[in-house]
This record gives C-alpha cells, structure tokens and sequence, in this order.
C-alpha cells in the first residue's frame, strides 16, 4: 500500500464528465489498496473568468478581495469531484485550504507555503477516505484567504506530499509527460521518460508551462518524487522527475524550452563608472520589475559603455519610462528598446562533461541566417535572444541538430 497525491489540473475537470474521469481513476488507485489524496484545480478558464470580473469592477483589484474571489475556482471543483467519488461507492472528504489549514505568508495573490497541518488528513485517509483538497489557495496567521500565484495548485500538490511523506505526487495534466520541447512546434518532439530536477527547474524557469516553478523548487527541497501524465490516457508512465542523472544514458541536451514573452531594452554611451549597474537596475527593481538577462560590454573607449538587459513584455512599457528618467539622471547618450524578441534555451545537465554545445547551436542558427542578439549560459542551459519571428524556426532546427527526436 502506498500514499498517492494525485493533482489535476483544470482541463482534466474541466466538465462533469471529466470529474467523473477523474474519479474513475482515483477509484482504480484506491482499489489496488492505496491510500488517494487529490488535489484538484479550478475548472478551465474559471481562474481567467473570475479574474475578468474583477476587472471588470476595479482596473487593479484589491489583493484580499481577488483571493477571496479566485479561491472560489478551486473550493466548486473539490466538492464536485467528491461527490462523484461518492457516487461510486467511495468515501471522499473536500478539504479547502484554510480548512486543512494551510498556512501561508500574507503577501495576497503570490502566497508562499509555510506549513500544513496534516493531521486531519491523515485521520480521514486511516479511516479510508479519499481526501481531495483545493489547489491554488492557503490561509495567512490572520485567517485572511490566500492565493499561491497562477499555477500554483500544483505546488499544493507537492507541499501536500511532502508533508505527508508520500510515495509518489502525481501530477495530471493534458500532455502525457514532459517533451524534448513544445509539440506543437516540432511535431517529433519526443517523450522524457525521466528529466533530473536541475533540469526540470531550467525548463520551468525558462518558459516550459508543464509545471509551476515553485512546485519544482518545493520538489527539491523535499525530495518529492514527482511525475507528470495525461489524464486523458488510461496507461503510460508520463515523465519522471529524478535527482539522480543516468551515468550511462545521460543524454547531452535533454530538452529545447522557449519564451515568447520577452523585451529588450538597451541604454546607450552610459558613463563607465562604478555605481553604474545599481544606478540603471535599482530604480527597475524598486519598481518590483524582474530583469533577467544583463549584458554589459567593456567600454571601448574606456569612458562609455552600453547596457542591455530582458523583461518581461507586460513591463516593457514601464521599464521603457523608467529608463528614460535613470538616463538623464546618469548622463546616457540614448535608451532603445524592442519588445518583438524571444528567447530560446538548450537545456541539459550532460553539458558539464561536454564542450562544442554552444558553438553548435551558434553555428545551427546562422545557417539559417537567425541573428543572436543576447547570450547568456550556466552550467546547464544556454539561452539566446533572438527576432521573435524567427522563434519556431530556431526550435525547429535546434532540434534536428542536436538529434532530439531520438533517444539517447
Ligand atoms: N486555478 C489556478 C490557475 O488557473 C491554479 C491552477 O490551476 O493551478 O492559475
Ligand atoms: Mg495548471
């Protein structure tokens, strides 16, 4: 017997049908002897349209209020699906998360998770019910509602089977596993059947939408063992997420992630001096924006340099404004911008003990004439930014060349 948290996501109860799917398959579990806690989100496009109609009312809703609102999404799904776990002849317990009680800081529609009570859960699942628990959401010290940040039932699935100590976190999504990349870009992309959690971490961090990248992060911490399946599919093992790498089969590159939401700014001729760096990035920080590539050059002439770095597209505007005040503050010559670029990633761990990786991947995309216009690389990935208009091409070569559509 062992204890299995299931999560799934809002396409997987995205109707009454498919919450009647769902608890088919957590009846199936529950009949080979183990003990089932689920963990379910919103139905599809619930999250999106309560949030449109808090907009609706107020063009930035007050954080407390929106939790209370979104929360909602999660608290219809749990009590449907128990009832259908019912229907079957099971017994099931809906659970939101003020009710398991679990806790999390006060910072309204971004929460994090401090602790969870597991006490009643555990209760329940000795006396042999199901327990289904409602993702996304937790309780601050002051019993105010909380939200965990858009995705975040899944890191409630993962803080759940680490608090249990579960044998395994299932989580169940439309895709069958994690790709080598996006099959809808390259349709020979091909199935992980494991990836380690560094690189699942890359991955999540540099645009891969399979999992929220708390819920990865929480994984390590925990050691969580961890697997992504298709709920729409009675077999298959989706994709493991393992903490140990395969000395033998270790693949160099084990997956191409990308993100089309990305803007470039550049200030110009900026004064070479100490300070400089904190001067451009301190107001863009203080402004709560979240900067990722930075590239500055050595000033050629040795009095002035040039400056460039991403954020996010939804920012650009502000960053934009802001960037014009720092360069009058600091004597820049100009401040450019262009918000039509993406970034594009070749993520492996096997690139520690490989060299010629990014030589390969320059040379890839200049045969096709592609342009790089930022690099930047860590142990394990190496990002480009590139025209985003060339984005599907630059995935869709990267992967031939670096024969990602076979096995290793
Ligand atoms: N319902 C929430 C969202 O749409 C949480 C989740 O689905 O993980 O973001
Ligand atoms: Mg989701």
């Amino acid at each position: 017997m062992a204890l299995i948290v299931q999560k799934y996501g809002g396409t997987s109860v995205g109707s009454i049908e498919r919450i009647k799917n769902v608890a088919q398959r957590v009846a199936r579990f529950k009949a080979q002897g183990h003990q089932v806690v689920v963990v379910v989100s919103a139905m599809t496009g619930e999250t999106n349209r309560l949030i449109g109609l808090a907009k609706e009312i107020q063009s930035h809703p007050d954080p407390r209020e929106m939790d209370v609102l979104v929360s909602t999404g999660e608290q219809v799904t749990i009590a449907l699906l128990s009832m259908a776990l019912m229907e079957m002849g099971l017994k099931a317990k809906s659970y939101t998360g003020a009710q398991v009680r679990i806790l999390t800081d006060a910072a309204h529609t971004k929460a994090r998770i401090l602790s969870i009570d597991e006490e009643n859960l555990r209760r329940d699942l000795d006396g042999g019910h199901v327990v289904v628990v409602a993702g996304f959401q937790g309780v601050d010290e002051k019993g105010n509602i909380t939200t965990l940040g858009r995705g975040g039932s899944d890191t409630t699935g993962v803080a759940l089977a680490a608090a249990l100590k579960a044998d395994e976190c299932q989580i169940y999504t439309d895709v069958d596993g994690v790709y080598t990349t996006d099959p809808r870009i390259v349709p020979e992309a091909r199935k992980l059947k494991t990836i380690t959690f560094e690189e699942m971490l890359e991955m999540a961090s540099l645009g891969s939408k399979v999992l929220q990248i708390r819920a990865v992060e929480f994984a390590g911490k925990y050691k969580v063992k961890l697997r992504v399946l298709s709920s729409f599919e009675e077999e298959g093992e989706g994709t493991l997420i393992t903490f140990e790498e395969d000395t033998m089969e270790q693949p160099i590159i084990s997956g191409i992630a990308f993100n089309r939401d990305e803007a470039k700014v550049t200030v110009l001729g900026v004064p070479d001096r100490p300070g400089i760096a904190y001067a451009i990035l301190g107001p863009v920080a203080d402004a709560n924006i979240d900067v990722d590539m930075i590239i500055q050059n050595v000033g050629a002439d040795g009095t002035t340099t040039d400056f460039t770095f991403t954020v996010h597209r939804n920012e650009f505007t502000r960053a934009m404004g802001i960037l014009k005040d720092v360069q009058s503050t600091i004597g820049a010559r100009e401040v450019k911008g262009d918000d039509k670029t993406a970034k594009v990633s070749l993520v492996g761990v096997g690139m520690r003990s490989h060299s010629g990786i990014a030589s390969n991947m320059f040379k890839t995309l200049a045969a096709e004439g592609i342009n790089i216009q930022m690099i930047s690389t860590s142990e394990i990935k190496i990002s480009v930014v590139i025209d985003e208009k060339y984005l599907e091409l630059a995935v869709r070569v990267l992967h031939k060349a670096f024969n990602l559509e076979q096995a290793a």
